[in-house]
């Protein structure tokens, strides 16, 4: 299973699966267009509102333009239909299901982003991967042994706790408090790959303010 990130943080996200399946659509469709040739591709993962994950302008031409299926949860549907996308050409799944498309089984999972969201289980001739990011926890999801996990890492703890002090003596605003309460900071998702025996991390969707932080401690676990 070939993964590519062409785009992973809150500015744009943009992933690809072989040359089959897309998940998130939340960039310019002049990068998209100038990025993959989104006409070979088969499916459309989608997982939540936010517009670094879903512009719906974007959305809307790379689905007029091919023949892509959408797959997302039924969060999405709804604003989907009242945008006037075909439902032929939407799959809804829930959680916990597994679905057959084309060569691969996929399977939703919840996320616990400030809006609804989810990751998927995608799988294809005994490789297992996991893809999930805006998310606040990974308790409760169990992906032992996955060959390849797409997770983000938007944060390092103790640099963002810092950051956040910080802000609060200088009275200023920091977008870092809901970020620690709606995303994966680093240190949960190298628990989480230990804890499964991860064979490979994608690290994603790493913040700006504690990047640095993020990177080394990446290079210090791998
Ligand atoms: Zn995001
Ligand atoms: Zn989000």
């Amino acid at each position: 299973m070939l993964i590519k990130h062409f785009a992973s943080d809150s500015k744009g996200n943009l992933y690809t699966i072989d040359e089959d399946i897309i998940i998130d659509c939340g960039v310019s469709f002049s990068f998209i267009d100038a990025t993959i040739d989104f006409q070979s591709f088969g499916y459309l993962l989608l997982t939540h509102e936010h517009a670094d994950h879903l512009n719906k302008v974007s959305l809307r031409k790379v689905f007029t333009r091919s023949n892509l299926i959408i797959v997302c949860g039924e969060w999405l549907n709804d604003i989907l239909l009242s945008h006037g996308f075909d439902e032929s050409r939407i799959i809804v799944v829930e959680f916990g299901k597994v679905y057959q498309l084309g060569e691969y089984k996929i399977s939703p999972i919840k996320a616990y982003h400030d809006v609804e969201n989810c990751g998927y289980r995608i799988m294809k001739d005994g490789h297992k991967h996991l893809h999930i990011t805006d998310t606040a926890t990974l308790d409760g999801i169990d992906a032992f042994d996955y060959d390849t996990a797409t997770i983000e890492c938007n944060h390092d703890e103790q640099k963002a706790l810092e950051l956040i002090a910080q802000a609060k003596e200088n009275g200023e605003f920091t977008h870092l408090k809901g970020a620690m309460n709606s995303h994966l900071s680093v240190q949960q998702t190298i628990q989480f790959c230990e804890r499964n025996r991860i064979k490979q991390l994608y690290p994603a969707h790493i913040g700006s303010s504690t990047k640095k932080e993020v990177i080394e401690a990446l290079r210090r676990w791998v």
